[in-house]
């Protein structure tokens, strides 16, 4: 294939933005060669600036679930842009969202609009802060939370792929405040919360970790950390930045029968336009300005826009059966590629749940982030390259999960299994 003008583009946006991409995950330093710049994208495929059709599996990282350009949600943008495009007055369309998305996921009575996946748990992190009155916060080492400073600890996704897990510009004094634990290790949190005893707020966790390849809990942790939570008042947090309305209706709360004390939200929750949120029950959101004392605002929050692509998309979600129509696919991409891999001894591992999963190139199970680090980036890189030379876009990073969507039909998945076994054959 060739990736002309995508390079020419690259070289253009290296000049005026910092490495030529908006968010580092885009780059493909770790990958090597340039980025492919997207010029249209219509159900599965993106269409790149050279005019090369690509399968995609990574689906804006997340919220293109029902495809590109999906109709219901194109329309509902364009309706209402022709009516003017930001207020910062409170719109109908607002409360409609809310209350679909509160009646699609459990525990939860009442939602704030944000604009995006971090804005959303950072400000679920201060509300747990302010409701609880302690400071300390346990994540886990692999996730992300997007890129506050209090996030940015052992962190996943592009962090981890560009060797800054730990940020430059985050003080000491915010690290201090965040423990890190290993996941799936519950032994592991006990220990820090017997060590930090009465100063931590909450427990922040990717109930799905997403973002050092597909990782899904062992049995009983997420329980055990539930069980921990209500011994030691601590809240639970579930990040479902990714796997909110992915996963299922109710995201991993319900698929996987938890409950959580507040509920992030992000990616398919936008329908593609920028938005987040974070959810939980009254008697906790009510310590929120106004009503509380917890500050948190934003003056594009609830856009009309973002409201209208967020709400066709939940609409979508809320009839139909997109989740086991995806979960079916993803396991059968999972057994193409999986049984193409074995046939030329390729070593490796594959994770999945729902519509993500994740090829890790490494012997043992990937529970974690030390044993998602073992896979074997140079066999990535040729992984990623081959695909991409026969019109299969994945993620150009080994540390994410793949996302697929439903406008995949079975024949690009068999076209996408052929690609591997043309790649390592
Ligand atoms: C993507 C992601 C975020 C950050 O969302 P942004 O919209 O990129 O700020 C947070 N948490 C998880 C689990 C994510 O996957």
């Amino acid at each position: 294939m060739i990736y002309k003008r995508s390079s020419a583009l690259f070289a253009e946006a290296e000049k005026v933005i910092p490495g030529g991409v908006n968010s580092p995950v885009r780059a493909f330093k770790a990958v090597g060669g340039t980025p492919v710049f997207v010029k249209e994208a219509k159900g599965a495929y993106l269409y790149d600036e050279d005019g090369n059709q690509l399968i995609d599996y990574i689906a804006s990282w997340g919220p293109m679930i029902l495809g590109h350009a999906h109709k219901p949600v194109v329309d509902a943008v364009i309706d209402k842009a022709k009516k003017g495009t930001s207020f910062g007055m409170p719109t109908e369309i607002e409360t409609k969202i809310a209350e679909l998305a509160v009646s699609m996921v459990p525990n939860i009575d009442k939602i704030r609009f944000v604009n995006s996946g971090t804005e959303a748990c950072m400000s679920a992190v201060r509300l747990a802060r302010g409701y609880t009155n302690k400071d300390k916060i346990i994540k886990f080492a692999g996730c992300y939370h997007g890129h506050s400073d209090s996030f940015l600890i052992q962190a996943g996704s592009g962090a981890v792929t560009f060797g800054s897990p730990n940020s430059p510009g985050v003080t000491q004094g915010t690290a201090k405040d965040t423990l890190l634990a290993k996941y799936n290790d519950l032994a592991n949190v006990e220990a820090l919360i017997e060590a930090n005893k009465n100063e931590i707020a909450c427990i922040i966790i990717e109930p799905v970790a997403g973002n050092m390849g597909c990782i899904p809990p062992k049995a009983g942790f997420l329980e055990g950390l539930r069980q921990l939570c209500d011994a030691n008042n601590i809240l639970l947090v579930f990040d479902e930045v990714m796997t909110g309305f992915r996963l299922a209706k109710g995201g991993a709360q319900e698929l996987l029968g938890i409950k959580a004390d507040i509920v992030c939200f992000g990616k398919v929750i936008g329908g593609g336009l920028p938005v987040g949120a974070f959810a939980a029950k009254a008697e906790i959101m009510d310590h929120l300005a106004p009503l509380g004392p917890v500050y948190q605002a934003g003056t594009l929050s609830g856009n009309p826009l973002a409201m209208a692509a967020g709400l066709a998309m939940l609409e979508e979600l809320n009839t139909g059966d997109v989740f086991s129509s995806l979960a079916k696919k993803t396991e059968y991409l999972h057994k193409g590629i999986a049984e193409v891999l074995e046939r030329l001894k390729v070593t490796h591992t594959i994770n999945r749940l729902g519509s993500m999963m994740s090829v890790h190139f490494s012997e043992g199970q990937v529970v974690d982030f030390e044993t998602s680090a073992k896979g074997n980036n140079e066999t990535f890189k040729t992984f990623f390259h081959g695909m991409l030379n026969q019109g299969v876009y994945l993620a150009p990073s080994a540390f994410e999960s793949w996302f697929l969507n439903d406008a995949l039909s079975y024949e690009d998945l068999d076209k996408t299994i052929a690609a591997c076994e043309a790649v390592f054959s």
